[in-house]
């Protein structure tokens, strides 16, 4: 078979896919399609109020937090974060464990704000997670920002190795949501761009706890970049992209049925270890990033020589394995193993990389 390891858009299930073409066979037939319905519609009305039934279902999400879908990726809330939060002391405090933080450090004073970085790694490659140094002062910054996956580099700050910190903590969780538990009562907003494990790409997921925006007094933004307007008008304000919430709503409805987040956090983690064994055991393969910080949604790898990366990568391909070249900036390989990758992609990876390594 032929197996995705896309960081994003990534693998999606099959069964939603298969869904996804039978809701538009049946369509062909009626007056017109998911693709063409008014958003204000009841059938749409149904569709995302049930995906966010389902999102708070799944995420155990209070009710003193609002779900909102917001278009422009995870890339806006880069921004939106520090518009809408960033008020009192004008800072936002970020862990520098990869480039996506990196980048929300820098939008933040791109907004106006200061994006300052606390910690980081980048001088290590963001080979190992950056953590609080022991001085830091929360009230000196409006929130700390962190990536709980790092997408490019393979590491991950799961539930239990989360900083520790007084003040509001914000999460992108672009990369590993609904991949493991959270408890979403420990961030004061979570967010993720759908196209890794939540759908395909068009809509970000913004969990944000409706006290701390509500304390906000924000001047000179604009409706579209406010958290408040997309809370007011039921994430409608403006057109929202209604295939992609119909989508996540069956990706959604998928997770469920496979037995939650929990079951996922199993599955990925039965996937992640054994391609990590594998790897480990190997003296032709190396993993930089060591123990409890290695991502499960994202296993990142080399062989130490980047043009013979670069060469067993595009073998993959001709295998039908694809997409696992690591992330542009990094090189090496990169094996994403989302929610809907299934063990047989794993197993199959590790026959072709054992076939390589004989061969390399
Ligand atoms: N944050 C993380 C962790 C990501 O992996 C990505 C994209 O890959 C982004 C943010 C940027 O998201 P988008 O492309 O939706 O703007």
């Amino acid at each position: 078979g032929t197996y995705n390891f896309s960081a994003g858009p990534g693998v999606l299930p099959n069964e939603v896919i298969t869904k996804i073409k039978n809701d538009l066979a049946a369509e062909e037939n009626s007056n017109y399609s998911i693709l063409e319905i008014s958003h204000r519609s009841p059938r749409f009305e149904n569709i995302i109020k049930h995906a966010e039934a389902q999102l708070r279902d799944l995420m155990a999400i209070p009710d003193d937090y609002a779900v909102l879908f917001i278009q422009g990726g995870g890339s806006l809330q880069f921004e939106m974060l520090p518009l809408n939060f960033a008020n009192q002391t004008g800072q936002v405090a970020v862990l520098d464990s990869g480039n996506f933080a990196n980048k929300a450090a820098k939008a933040a004073n791109a907004v106006g704000k200061k994006g300052v970085i606390v910690a980081s790694s980048r001088e290590e490659k963001y080979r190992y997670l950056p953590e609080l140094p022991h001085d830091f002062q929360s009230s000196d910054y409006d929130y700390l920002h962190i990536t709980t996956n790092n997408t490019i580099e393979g590491s991950t700050y799961h539930q239990s190795n989360l900083p520790k910190t007084n003040g509001h903590l914000v999460a992108d969780m672009s990369s590993n949501i609904l991949a493991e538990p959270y408890d979403v009562t420990k961030f004061s907003a979570i967010f993720a761009g759908a196209q890794k494990n939540l759908g395909p790409a068009g809509v970000t997921v913004a969990i944000v706890k409706k006290d701390w925006l509500a304390e906000q007094k924000i001047e000179n933004v604009g409706p579209m970049m406010r958290y408040q307007t997309y809370v007011d008008k039921d994430s409608m304000y403006n057109t929202p992209p209604v295939f992609s919430i119909y989508a996540l709503g069956l990706v959604l409805d998928w997770v469920k049925d496979q037995g939650g987040v929990d079951q996922m956090y199993v599955n990925n983690q039965k996937k992640a270890a054994k391609l990590y064994d594998y790897l480990d055991q190997s003296d032709f393969y190396q993993v930089p990033v060591q123990g409890t910080d290695r991502s499960i949604t994202n296993v990142v790898f080399t062989t130490g020589d980047a043009d013979l990366d670069k060469k067993i990568s595009q073998d993959a391909d001709v295998a039908g394995l694809h997409h696992l070249a690591g992330h542009r900036s990094v090189g090496g390989f990169r094996a994403s193993l989302y929610n809907a990758q299934p063990m047989a992609a794993v197993d199959t990876l590790i026959d072709f990389l054992k076939k390589a390594a004989k061969e390399n």
